[in-house]
């Protein structure tokens, strides 16, 4: 069986939140950012960089709560909270 991150992805259950727990802060730093880290490093594919609206859309609902995005971005504008109460991912066992 394959062990990829796609497979590993359908044993997680979602309760989405209405609002994003993530945020940029400053969108014009993310216009002059030349890495874009956050559109490979997240593993759940969560940022897009959208070049027509010059701006990173959040699709905030995938996200798995790993943290990465926060320390790979370079200019730290990842405004990153846990999200409220039961909403978020849930990690299923076996
Ligand atoms: S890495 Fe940070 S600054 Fe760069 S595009 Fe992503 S969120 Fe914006
Ligand atoms: S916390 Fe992890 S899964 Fe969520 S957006 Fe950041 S890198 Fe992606």
């Amino acid at each position: 069986m394959s062990t990829n991150i796609d497979n590993k992805l359908y044993t997680l259950k979602y309760s989405t939140d209405t609002e994003s727990h993530l945020k940029i802060t400053d969108k014009e730093k993310c216009r002059l950012c030349t890495s874009k880290n956050c559109t490979y490093i997240c593993p759940a594919k969560v940022y897009e960089w959208n070049p027509d609206s010059q701006e990173i859309i959040i699709n905030f609902e995938n996200c798995l709560e790993c943290g990465a995005c926060r320390i790979a971005c370079e200019k730290k504008v990842i405004d990153w909270q846990y999200p409220k109460g039961t909403k978020g991912v849930t990690f299923k066992q076996g």
